[in-house]
C-alpha cells in the first residue's frame, strides 16, 4: 500500500517535470525584447500639436507620459515584446483599449490605444504573438492625434523609458522565424 501511494508521488513528478520544461522550452523569448509594431530604422515616436510621445512628457494636469507613443496607422498588429501571461481592459479616458502581458522577472508591458484584441485574460502568450491591432481608442480619439500605440514598460511596478529596452536589445525590426512560428501557432 505505501509502495504504490510512492510510485503514483514519482510518477506525478515526472509528469509535473515534463509539462514545466515543455513549458519553459514553448514560451522561450528568441530575443531579449522585441519591437512591439515593425518598423525600419529610428523608433518613430509620435510628435503632433496635442502632444509628444516621448517618455516622461507633459500631460495635462501636471502628469506626465508613463509610456512611449510609437506611430502606426490603425490595424497595425500589435506583438508581444516577451513571453508572459495577459491581462485586458478599457479605459475609455484613457489608453482606452489596451492589452497587459505580466513577464517573468518582474516586468510588464501594456499596449494602448487599441482598435482590437487578440488575447484573452490570463492567457498565456509567445513573443511576437499578435496580441491586437493598433487603434485610436481611448483619448488618442481625436482628428489632431495621429494614429500610434502607446507602449509602456514597467520593471518591479514603476514605469520606465521604453526606449531604453528597444535601443538596448539591438532589435527594432520584427524578427521574422518568431512570425513564422507565431503564425504556425495561431493556426494550431
Ligand atoms: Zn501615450
Amino acid at each position: 500500500m505505501v509502495k504504490k501511494r510512492w510510485l503514483a508521488v514519482i510518477g506525478l513528478s515526472i509528469v509535473i517535470v515534463i509539462v514545466y520544461a515543455h513549458d519553459r522550452t514553448y514560451y522561450r523569448d528568441t530575443v531579449p525584447f522585441l519591437a512591439p509594431i515593425n518598423f525600419d530604422g529610428d523608433v518613430p515616436i509620435r510628435c503632433d500639436e496635442l502632444g509628444d510621445g516621448e517618455f516622461g512628457a507633459s500631460r495635462k494636469g501636471r502628469r506626465t507620459h508613463k509610456g512611449l507613443d510609437i506611430l502606426a496607422e490603425v490595424g497595425t498588429p500589435a506583438r508581444a515584446a516577451k513571453s508572459g501571461w495577459v491581462a485586458v481592459g478599457n479605459v475609455p479616458d484613457g489608453m482606452g483599449k489596451y492589452v497587459r502581458i505580466r513577464h517573468r522577472g518582474g516586468l510588464v508591458t501594456i499596449y494602448g490605444h487599441l482598435s482590437k484584441i487578440n488575447v484573452r485574460r490570463w492567457q498565456k502568450v509567445r513573443q511576437g504573438d499578435i496580441v491586437g491591432e493598433t487603434g485610436k481608442t481611448g483619448n488618442a480619439d481625436h482628428p489632431a492625434i495621429v494614429p500610434h500605440l502607446h507602449f509602456e514598460v514597467r520593471n518591479h511596478g514603476s514605469s520606465v523609458d521604453p526606449l531604453d529596452y528597444l535601443e538596448s536589445s539591438k532589435v527594432r525590426q520584427h524578427d521574422e522565424e518568431a512570425v513564422v512560428d507565431s503564425v504556425a501557432y495561431e493556426l494550431e
